[in-house]
């Protein structure tokens, strides 16, 4: 049986893979290793601003970036519509994709139009028996399980737990060809239109998606400034995330822990307030992003891996920063 290619629907904010996508890519590029196949990376909607700065290090040989003015915003007809289109072209053996909000939405409609199968939150995918179809790994029995399903029909798809796989290094990297698709769509296909778009609440956000998080230590606590950390993170829009003994204080969410043990971010701008630079910490820290950090004593580790260091007691020197940030705000 000769497999066609793999297929991986990547969403990308401004100028970069969501972390899922980019899980779901070097899942694909695996699996297309495995099975001697072409990884086919797909995108829809607006083409991406900064397609070479997302493409950078990704183990991608080939793009189609499908396009058309009714795809512009998300609708579910739309993407259905296009993607039952392109998957019809091209007859790919597998499509992955992250179990992002976005494809929770289309995909599951899309395998219907296409009557293909589907296996939902997967953590692993490989070449099934004899070279036949795939097998899927997913955690059933409220996690108390991992169970193995096998599909031979194709193509299959499968949407991946986002966070399973993690983000490996890339090892390899080959010149891309990007290629377009225009799909056929009509506006009577698109039953369904966008009246609004609200910013959702920073607070609720995913930290590794944020561009900009405040990350509470233990000095927080122990200064008592809580409050005054929330009045920055309004101030800034931003998501406030900690260290380990923050969690264990029920100050922070297990889901905004950083590090090891925790998740790994990579915002533009991290201000650590009160954190001293734990090895365990610093490896949730993408070394690319800049550190700011506010901290009482001049040794701590943090501040050898940030660009802006602040010596000096949260107490002072937070309410300074809100009042220049809000001065800036206003003029
Ligand atoms: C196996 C293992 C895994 C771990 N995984 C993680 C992980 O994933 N994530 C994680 O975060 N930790 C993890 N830890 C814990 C980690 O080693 C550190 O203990 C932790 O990161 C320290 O947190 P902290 O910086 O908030 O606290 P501390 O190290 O106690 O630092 C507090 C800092 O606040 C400063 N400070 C105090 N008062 C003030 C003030 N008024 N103004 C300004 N600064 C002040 C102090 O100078 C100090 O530098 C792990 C540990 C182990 C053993």
């Amino acid at each position: 049986m000769t497999l066609g290619d793999i297929f991986v629907f990547a969403e990308y904010t401004t100028n970069r893979w969501l972390d899922g996508s980019l899980e779901a890519i070097q899942e694909g590029a695996r699996v297309a290793r495995q099975t001697a196949s072409n990884l086919v990376v797909i995108t829809i909607g607006t083409p991406c601003a900064d397609l070479d700065a997302v493409l950078e290090k990704q183990p991608i040989q080939s793009l189609i970036s499908v396009e058309h003015p009714l795809l512009t915003t998300f609708s579910t007809d739309g993407y259905v519509i296009a993607l039952s289109q392109l998957i019809e072209q091209y007859m790919p053996s597998l499509f992955i994709a992250s179990a992002t909000l976005t494809s929770q939405d289309f995909i599951p409609r899309l395998c219907a139009r296409l009557k293909a199968p589907l296996v939902s939150n997967c953590v692993r995918i490989s070449l099934g028996d004899n070279q036949r179809g795939f097998v899927f790994v997913k955690p059933t029995h409220y996690g108390q399980f991992y169970t193995t399903f096998a599909c031979e029909q194709t193509p299959a798809f499968a949407m991946l737990l986002p966070g399973a796989i993690g983000i490996q290094p890339p090892s390899e990297y080959s010149p891309i060809q990007v290629k377009t698709f225009t799909p056929h769509i009509s506006p009577d296909d698109i039953r369904t239109s966008m009246l609004e778009r609200t910013k959702g609440d920073p607070r609720s956000i995913d930290i590794r998606e944020a561009s900009v998080i405040i990350g509470a230590g233990r000095g927080v606590a122990e200064s008592d400034c809580w409050q005054t950390v929330e009045s920055l993170a309004d101030l800034l829009q931003a998501p406030i995330a900690g260290t380990r003994p923050l969690l264990d204080q029920g100050l922070v969410r297990r889901e905004r822990v950083i590090g090891q043990t925790g998740k790994n971010v990579k915002p533009d701008v991290y201000i650590a307030l009160g954190i001293s630079g734990a090895y365990y910490h610093i490896q949730g820290i993408n070394p690319a992003s800049t550190i700011v950090a506010v901290n009482i004593d001049r040794k701590a580790p943090i501040f050898t891996h940030s660009k802006l260091g602040i010596v000096g007691d949260l107490r002072q020197i937070l309410p300074e920063i809100i009042d220049r940030l809000q001065k800036l705000k206003r003029d």
